[in-house]
């Protein structure tokens, strides 16, 4: 059976339920890792666990940045999986990005394929979610879902590429975190995620 690589904190525990409920419908597993549960040394474990896997969630939660150890090692998985020969004629491992639209927080990701910003309360998400483990269950890579819109940072310093899956008028681009916004008018698909305020990007204090 297929499995991704889940990273989170073990103390934002309201996530796994999101998670697990998309999950019980299909065939592909969520391997969750937390660091102080690691055989040791860890940087092999993970580097070997990862080995194994289709792709890496990072799931951003409040405690997220509790720790030194938490924010180090997804860190390490990230740059990992940037190294990667996962997906055929590229060097990197899909990475996805989720974040809860009830609580953003600010954890500039360095590399990443794909952004979601997700309402945990909403049915319809819980499907998305499955209709894209189900896709890594076929060995298919589902960025290039007709969902996903094709994003480029268009901050100078940061112009990271990823795809988006949530229909947002403005938010803070995963990597470099400050604002992003359509500069043309892009033409929507129809059926990506929606979320209650469409302009969900804020200024992080201190991000310029
Ligand atoms: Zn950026």
């Amino acid at each position: 059976m297929p499995s991704i690589f889940v990273t989170h904190s073990r103390y934002d525990t309201a996530i796994p339920t999101f998670f697990d409920k998309a999950a019980s419908m299909v065939e592909t597993s969520l391997l969750y890792v937390e660091w102080e549960e690691l055989i040791t040394p860890p940087w092999k474990y993970i580097r070997d666990k990862l080995k194994d896997c289709e792709a890496i969630f990072i799931i951003k939660g409040p405690n997220i940045t509790r720790n030194l150890y938490t924010s180090n090692w997804i860190s390490y998985e990230i740059g990992l999986a940037a190294h990667s020969n996962k997906r055929t004629g590229s060097g990197e491992m899909d990475v996805w990005v989720f974040e809860s639209s009830q609580n953003p927080v600010f954890f500039p990701v360095p590399f990443l394929t794909d952004y979601v910003v997700y309402d945990p309360d909403d049915p319809n998400h819980i499907q998305y979610l499955r209709y894209i483990l189900e896709g890594y269950n076929e060995r298919k890579y589902h960025h290039k879902l007709p969902e996903a819109i094709s994003v480029t940072c268009g901050h100078n310093t940061c112009q990271v590429e990823y795809y988006l899956h949530t229909l947002l008028k403005s938010w803070n681009c995963p990597s470099c975190q400050r604002i992003s916004q359509w500069t043309d008018d892009v033409s929507y698909p129809d059926q990506p995620l929606r979320i209650s305020n469409e302009m969900y990007g804020f200024d992080y204090p201190g991000v310029v």
